[in-house]
């Protein structure tokens, strides 16, 4: 497979719409009509429909030379989820358009869809269109997420209330330490092109930073748990933004504890490998695409024994502003560019 390339060209527009849908079945019941005509048919049992839209750009948002094209696919979609899923939707549909230049060929459209299919599998979601043009400027990649949830659950990042509780799923800073390991990998490859990576022990970060997860686990539990968060945000840009977004909109203050940020060990190891603090990297790293919302006292009862849910401060007052109780004992202000106390280093 390495070796061949078959220009798009050769099959031409429709051949490679034909080529992609061909390996796409529907796996919702609310997916009526998918791709091949003008336009798919939804069937919407009742309840609200969310829909979430992002584009990524070579170049931009991400790097081929260290990109699989699988990976790409992959988090082209799950990027999407993940806004699905913090609106507590359970996403159904996604349409995936792409902008390809001529250095692309059939088998690279192979790969990225191979990433697609694992995505829609993972997260039960049907492709059921998109559109294909060409790019002069290399790849553009937008993808659209649609999903459902009943009129009395959508969560919003306005909503969380004086003494509810922070909670946040998973890790944080891993994607950043990861991109930050995969470019000085690539700068090493550079100047000595004979070089081989050395990933393995970084593999957890470098997977968080190329095929990150969405979190749709934690909103069927929400369900069956019979929680609804007062409020909630994914983590695409960094906790302290994230954090900020849902404090404004919702006019509150927010507390955090900095021993409570969960940080996975090989983050943290890799993080002071590089001379990075590996509190920042949680704070403000990005791209982690875990779940951020606040909860009442009697809801986190209920999550308390949840072995991937972390507990991280509490809302207050807005007058309180937005904090952090630092290891040290400090209170230092959160801030969407990290705080004053890291800067100086
Ligand atoms: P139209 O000219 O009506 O927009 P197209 O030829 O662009 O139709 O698309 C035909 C079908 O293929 C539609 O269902 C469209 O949504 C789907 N489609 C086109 N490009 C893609 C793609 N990159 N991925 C998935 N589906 C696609
Ligand atoms: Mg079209």
């Amino acid at each position: 497979m390495e070796n061949r390339r078959t220009e798009i060209s050769d099959l031409g527009e429709f051949g490679l719409i034909d080529r992609i849908s061909q390996n796409f079945t529907s796996l919702n019941k609310e997916t009526q009509l998918g791709i091949g005509d003008d336009a798919a048919v939804l069937n919407s049992l009742g309840g609200c429909t969310v829909v979430t839209t992002d584009m990524l750009l070579e170049g931009v948002h991400f790097d081929l030379s260290f990109t699989p094209l699988q990976h790409l696919g992959y988090k082209a979609v799950a990027v999407n989820i993940s806004d699905v899923a913090a609106m507590n939707a359970i996403p159904k549909h996604i349409t995936v358009n792409l902008g390809l230049s001529n250095r692309f060929s059939v088998e690279a459209v192979d790969e990225f869809y191979k990433g697609v299919k694992a995505a829609c599998e993972d997260y039960n979601v049907d492709l059921i269109g998109g559109d294909t043009t060409s790019s002069i400027s290399g790849l553009i990649i937008s993808v659209t997420a649609m999903g459902i949830v009943g009129q009395d659950k959508v969560v919003k990042r306005s909503g969380a209330k004086d003494k509810d509780v922070i909670c946040v799923t998973g890790d944080l800073g891993a994607a950043f330490i990861g991109l930050q390991v995969l470019e000085r990998e690539k700068q090493v490859f550079i100047a000595n092109p004979d070089m081989q990576p050395q990933l393995d022990k970084y593999d957890y970060i470098v997977q968080r930073q190329l095929k990150p997860a969405a979190r749709t686990g934690v909103i069927h539990e929400f369900a069956e748990l019979n929680i609804v968060p007062s409020s909630m945000i994914d983590v695409s840009d960094g906790l302290a933004s994230e954090l900020l977004h849902l404090s404004k909109q919702s006019g509150v203050g927010m507390r955090i504890y900095e021993d409570k940020l969960p940080i996975d060990k090989q983050t943290y190891d890799t993080a002071v490998e590089l001379g990075l603090d590996p509190t920042t990297a949680a704070l403000n790293g990005g791209e982690d695409y875990e779940l951020l919302f606040t909860v009442s006292m009697e809801d986190m009862e209920k999550l308390k024994k949840h072995s991937d849910i972390h507990f991280i401060g509490y809302v207050q007052s807005s007058d309180k502003g937005n904090i952090m109780a630092t290891k040290g004992g400090n209170e230092v202000e959160v801030t969407a560019q990290g705080w004053s106390h890291f800067k100086k280093k």
